[in-house]
């Protein structure tokens, strides 16, 4: 039976950041209750195959504002419809302000048992300049509240590169997740998207400019380690073996399956993806991207990684080993000090991560 990761797109939340571009819409009890229920019927597609769930993972959207009871009801359907591996990672994401609609240890009799929350920053005139709502004593209650039930394996967001972010500020929102015991942090650099509220007033928000950001992004990076968390990937650190299993699979260029509105599943060989519209994952309208897993993007997100490039795996899976053209300009590369390679894998540096777009597309 082949592993497989599943992510469940719930795209519901409270209020809308001013800065996010992922797909939800307000909350409303009558349409979760039928997001829910369709969510389970949409499982039935893959009831006949052969696979085993590894990872299954909530996202969005705000997955918490679903409550308690529907989550419950879609890890049932999981439960029933797939075959879970018994050591099966299952992530929920959740905002501190909707944690009282959660019963951690009812989520975690069903199997959840990782948490990815929302904290962004720990500076109040951060948090006020990003939207959030919560207090850093909802996000300290929340985390003390999971790890009561049992669940220990926390993973929290920062955001870098807010206007007015110095080292100072940096350092007291890594403390605090630190002083919190969580075991995973992300820390995304700020960027601004199209059709969101900050890209309307971009010219007058104060966004530091790449150069400052590459600075606060070093940084971070630095001061996570020295905390004890490494650096696993661009944007991840975690404390060692508590690294995420399902973003794992993304990065090596694993199989998923996504369900939900601008879901994406990278399946049998194909990617394919639910547009952002609730009305087409009702009617299961899928759209075809094409097939997946080719060479190029394997060797694109593995150098996301900080192991790198394994020439190893590549050789196993595409039956042919690496050509000279990419280790020569590999080299290239390593002489400027971005990457380094040696006859097992090829990694990129803290100053390669900098500039890893550039850096894997004159790669590959
Ligand atoms: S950042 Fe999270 S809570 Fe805010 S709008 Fe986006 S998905 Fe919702």
């Amino acid at each position: 039976m082949k592993k497989i990761g599943l992510y469940i797109h719930i795209p519901f939340c409270k209020n809308k950041c001013p800065y996010c571009d992922f797909y939800s819409v307000k909350t409303n009890n009558a349409e979760m209750d039928r997001y829910t229920e369709s969510v389970i019927k949409r499982f039935d597609k893959y009831k006949d195959d052969e696979i085993i769930l590894d990872t299954v993972y909530f996202g969005g959207g705000t997955p918490s504002v679903l409550g308690t009871e529907r989550l419950l009801k879609i890890l049932n359907a999981v439960n029933t419809k797939f075959v879970l591996d018994k050591d099966a990672e299952i992530s929920l994401e959740l905002n501190p302000t909707s944690h009282n609609l959660l019963d951690f240890s009812a989520l975690k009799e069903k199997g959840v048992n990782r948490l990815s929350i929302g904290l962004q920053s720990a500076v109040e005139s951060e948090m006020k300049f990003l939207g959030r709502k919560h207090t850093i004593d909802d996000v300290a209650r929340v985390v003390k509240s999971a790890q009561k039930s049992g669940i220990n394996n926390i993973s929290l967001d920062l955001i870098i590169g807010v206007p007015k972010q110095e080292k100072t500020s940096l350092k007291t929102s890594m403390d605090f997740c630190k002083s919190l015991g969580v075991k995973h942090i992300s820390a995304y650099i700020l960027k601004i998207e199209k059709g969101t509220p900050f890209y309307e007033q971009r010219e007058n928000l104060g966004i530091p400019g790449d150069d400052e950001q590459a600075l606060q992004y070093e940084y971070v990076s630095e001061y996570l380690e020295e905390l004890g968390y490494y650096q696993y990937e661009i944007s991840n650190y975690s404390e060692k073996g508590y690294e995420s299993r399902h973003n794992n699979k993304y990065w090596k260029c694993e199989e998923y399956i996504g369900i939900g509105p601008s879901a994406y599943s990278f399946y049998k060989g194909r990617r394919f993806h639910y547009e952002r519209c609730f009305e087409d994952f009702y009617k299961d309208v899928t759209v075809d991207d094409g097939t997946g897993g080719d060479e190029e993007e394997f060797i694109m997100l593995n150098l996301r990684l900080k192991r790198g490039l394994i020439f190893k795996e590549y050789e196993e899976r595409y039956k042919r080993k690496i050509s000279e053209t990419f280790i020569n300009k590999a080299k290239v590369f390593e002489k400027a000090g971005f990457l380094t390679i040696d006859n097992k894998k090829v990694s990129l540096t803290k100053k390669g991560y900098l500039v890893s777009n550039a850096i894997i597309s004159e790669l590959i």
